[in-house]
């Protein structure tokens, strides 16, 4: 354990070295809504956080999203990585969700090397803006519908912190990309 947190703290401390443009709990970016943005913007701010996210997960080996509050920016985007690529969100927004809910131990870049127990809907509907301007809807569940919902969460200016099941915080395991989702007991 000690081990482990040890190797987490240096890992952390590479990124703030080498990630500066992040931000973290305590810094009011998150807790801002964003607002929508143009295609121009939404490109340009795109790219922003591609590159951001990919230089982090050069460092830790993970980091599977990445929205424009993490960079301090207050633009409706984010990004995700996903089968080895990245993909752009302007101006998301969630429009549906199922019922049913499941859990999954969640990281966030803007927590540092904490995680905690969320519990989610299972499935949602999200539209948004790709980089080609097109308006798409896309329905997802499993572990994409989990992504989607935690990085849409800092569009409105919520942290997966706010929505910990009681008492589940703590260090993250060393490979984040183990952790499954659960069902709701
Ligand atoms: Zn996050």
């Amino acid at each position: 354990m000690i081990n482990q947190i040890k190797k987490l703290s240096d890992t952390f401390a590479k990124v703030l070295e080498s990630c500066p443009e992040i931000t973290y709990i305590g810094d009011g970016v998150l807790r801002t809504k964003v607002k929508d943005v143009t295609l121009e913007e939404g490109i340009i701010l795109g790219n922003k956080l591609k590159e951001i996210l990919k230089r982090y997960r050069g460092i830790t080996g993970y980091g599977r999203g990445l929205a424009a509050p993490q960079i301090g920016e207050g633009g409706a985007v984010f990004v995700t990585f996903v089968d080895d690529d990245f993909k752009v969100y302007i101006n998301p927004k969630i429009v549906s969700h199922s019922k049913g809910l499941n859990l999954f131990r969640e990281s966030c870049l803007s927590c540092g090397y904490l995680s905690v127990d969320v519990k989610r809907p299972v499935s949602i509907e999200i539209k948004y803006v790709n980089e080609n301007g097109d308006i798409k809807s896309e329905k997802a569940d499993g572990f994409l519908a989990r992504l989607l919902q935690h990085e849409y969460d800092h569009m409105e200016g919520i942290i997966n912190i706010d929505k910990a099941e009681p008492a589940s915080i703590e260090f993250m395991s060393d490979d984040p990309l183990k952790a499954k989702l659960r069902d709701v007991k």
